[in-house]
């Protein structure tokens, strides 16, 4: 086991490579993370038998590579020490600073989270839900390395294992990689992932590739002077070299284009790389008068760069012995960005870069590219997607099978059920985020897992519209409220029409068609429904109504005020009916019910001091009394005057969901010896509130309880 306070020889090589680009005091500040996370993995070993410090090391050292900054070195040295030695990241933040802690939380966020269904689209979410979670750009530069650490040391994994973080890698990671422009490793990750996906072919074409080298040397030899001369000739100073072509876009382009391998094979590559731009295309010209270019191959990546910042001139041409020579012409800078892409802009720079200062260039980076681009609607949709992943406004969370979803920020279980489908929706009564119970309103975050919990009776509730983020959600719980709010106010207008006609001592069903139609003419009403729903929301008065439907010659009009039927309420009435929340009345209470212009139905307790104050204007008021067989649960409001004992609120709630009632809200209140609780209930109706209070009486420190009302 290596000495946890010693730097390893490996460790002071990779120390002296970065010395050439940072300063001093940031190396040591490397070697004292390097020694940190020695410590903190100390007696962990990789698969391969290696002490775990190989790993980070490693990661840094390709990140290195890219020259990148201290921050991003020192989050690489530590990327693990979260997930694997329970390390805080208050203690990182302590000893490193919070910038660095913020990286290595945002790559331990990144690893917790594993893709699972395979079909494309959902690779597509599932690269950008990375994207969104690492809110800087430099937690997905130390994934990748990281990805690619793991990549090239795959060998010692098992079969089974090796194709799972293959086929990642090919569809998550390499694209990804891809996207930023870093174009070495997105190449090495396709190449490696190839390797362990489809093992034999990996192994007959590179088999292939190495005994076809050999005859190819000569001719690239040749051709390779061929060009040299030539540049040298239009007075450019350039550097040329031969491109080996990766096996798996040896693979891709046989099995693209459905080409043999010789066919593949045959095309030479070279790159040429001039001091400048318009040196490219001297340079460009300098060949066509060497070899004859191919028509309809020539692409001009710098006059319109590629959408992840690539820029070259690329043709095609026919070789000496008619074999066709691919040649990529560009300035070292191209060059640079070519090889790093994005990362190429996280250079180190002597100067103390902050992280808003690093936002500002991507940002700046991504204007450039939008000032660049083609018209291409390939690339702005690209780039689209880029900015909303860099600077995300989406949220992207499972369904329990798995599935990716994307939401708009800010969005709530409420958005994702009506997401999933419209029924789910309106019949959704509970959440579960990440197994946990979460209310409806809870904000999601990328990488949740929601599960929705539906109710077939269950009813889209008019509180949702208050946080629901998603067109969608918003419109269908609208059209919902609607309809039923017609449905149940022409119900309920039938009942009131009823009870009015009764005290007629008049049978409803004795109105005509056409007298209807008359009196909901009259009314500005469009149907007898239109005229029943505008009774039951209190435009109309039940009483004036029916003494109009029955009006015409011949009918007595003495209206006698005999014993009436009332009307019942079953409390499913909906917006219909309200039940007031001065008094909050629950079935076995006697109520009353009172018509309020526009708003239908409001239901109160006979003796509720609101409405005692105001009780004249007798047509507004109703006899109304419950219904049988109620099995909805109603809100009522309780105080309970409590002794401060530890614990105590506890054995009020256990002993409210003992009796079978919900909580809907609880507020307290007063110091000292004594609180005051103040309880929102479910409950069924007196006779289940009096079984809950009963249950509270039991307990030693509640010294008084009532119900509120009003
Ligand atoms: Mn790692």
């Amino acid at each position: 086991m290596p000495n946890p306070s010693v730097i390893s020889p490996e460790a002071n090589f990779l120390f002296s490579e970065l010395s050439s680009y940072l300063k001093r005091e940031d190396v040591s500040e490397l070697q004292n993370a390097y020694l940190f996370s020695q410590s903190a993995h100390s007696g962990q070993f990789r698969q391969s038998g290696e002490p775990y410090i190989s790993h980070p090391l490693a990661v840094t050292g390709i990140l290195g590579k890219l020259r990148l900054d201290t921050q991003t070195l020192t989050a690489a040295l530590l990327h693990d020490v979260m997930e694997d030695t329970h390390v805080s990241k208050a203690e990182i933040s302590d000893r490193f600073g919070n910038p660095v802690a913020e990286l290595v939380d945002g790559v331990s966020k990144l690893d917790k989270i594993e893709f699972q269904t395979h079909a494309d689209a959902q690779a597509e979410n599932f690269r950008k839900m990375l994207l969104a979670m690492a809110r800087d750009v430099r937690v997905i530069l130390i994934k990748l390395a990281d990805r690619l650490h793991n990549m090239r040391t795959l060998e010692v994994m098992r079969l089974d294992k090796r194709r799972r973080i293959a086929r990642e890698t090919m569809e998550i990671y390499a694209p990804i990689a891809n996207r930023l422009g870093l174009n070495n490793i997105y190449h090495e990750l396709e190449e490696l992932s190839f390797r362990y996906l489809y093992p034999t072919r990996y192994r007959v074409l590179s088999k292939a590739t190495k005994a076809a080298r050999g005859n190819r040397r000569e001719v690239v030899t040749k051709i390779l002077d061929a060009i040299k001369q030539r540049l040298k000739l239009s007075g450019l100073d350039a550097e040329v070299t031969g491109r080996e072509k990766q096996l798996f876009s040896i693979y891709k382009k046989m099995a693209d284009k459905h080409l043999t391998f010789s066919e593949v094979l045959d095309i030479y590559g070279f790159r040429v790389i001039v001091k400048d731009v318009p040196s490219c295309y001297i340079a460009l010209g300098a060949l066509h008068s060497l070899y004859n270019p191919i028509p309809g191959k020539f692409k001009d990546y710098i006059a319109i760069p590629k959408a992840n910042g690539y820029q070259s001139l690329h043709n095609t041409l026919w070789g000496p012995f008619g074999t066709p020579i691919e040649v990529q012409i560009r300035t070292p800078e191209m060059h640079r960005i070519a090889e790093a892409g994005v990362a190429s802009h996280w250079l180190y720079k002597s100067s103390d870069a902050d992280l808003n200062d690093l936002h500002m260039k991507t940002h700046q980076w991504l204007q450039s590219l939008l000032e660049t681009l083609s018209d291409s609607t390939d690339s702005l949709e690209f780039l689209e997607h880029l900015k909303v992943d860099l600077f995300p406004g989406e949220v992207y969370v499972f369904t329990p099978h798995g599935k990716i979803l994307a939401l708009p920020k800010e969005s709530t279980p409420v958005d994702f059920a009506y997401a999933v489908h419209t029924d789910i929706g309106d019949c959704c009564v509970a959440a579960k985020i990440n197994g946990e119970n979460a209310p409806l309103r809870t904000k999601l975050r990328s990488g949740d897992r929601v599960e929705i919990i539906t109710a077939s009776h269950a009813k889209p509730n008019p509180a949702w519209l208050n946080y629901v983020a998603t067109g969608k959600a918003r419109s269908h719980i609208r059209r919902f409220l609607k309809t039923m709010q017609y449905e149940e106010s022409a119900k309920l207008g039938e009942r009131m029409l009823n009870q009015a006609f009764s005290s007629l001592k008049v049978d409803l069903q004795t109105v005509s068609e056409t007298q209807w139609e008359k009196i909901a003419r009259e009314s500005g009403a469009k149907s007898k429904k239109d005229l029943l729903a505008d009774i039951g929301l209190g435009k109309h008065l039940p009483a004036v109504m029916a003494r109009r439907l029955t009006a015409h010659p011949g009918e007595s009009l003495a209206a006698t005020n005999g014993a009436s039927d009332v009307i019942t309420i079953l409390g499913t009435e909906g917006m219909a009916v309200q039940f007031a929340k001065c008094c909050r009345p629950i079935p076995g209470d006697s109520i009353v019910g009172f018509i309020k212009k526009d708003q239908g139905l409001v239901i109160h307790i006979q003796d509720c001091p609101t409405i005692a104050k105001n009780r004249g204007g007798a047509d507004n008021w109703l006899d109304v009394a419950w219904g049988k067989g109620i099995t909805r649960q109603f809100e009522v409001s309780i105080k309970i005057l409590v002794a401060n004992q530890r614990g105590v609120l506890a054995r009020v709630a256990a002993a409210i969901a003992d009796a079978g009632s919900n909580i809907d809200n609880v507020v307290m209140d007063g110091e000292g010896a004594y609180t005051t609780m103040t309880f929102m209930l479910e409950v069924r109706d007196r006779h289940h509130l009096a079984q809950v209070m009963r249950g509270l009486r039991r307990i030693p420190e509640v010294a008084r309880i009532s119900r509120m009302k009003g």
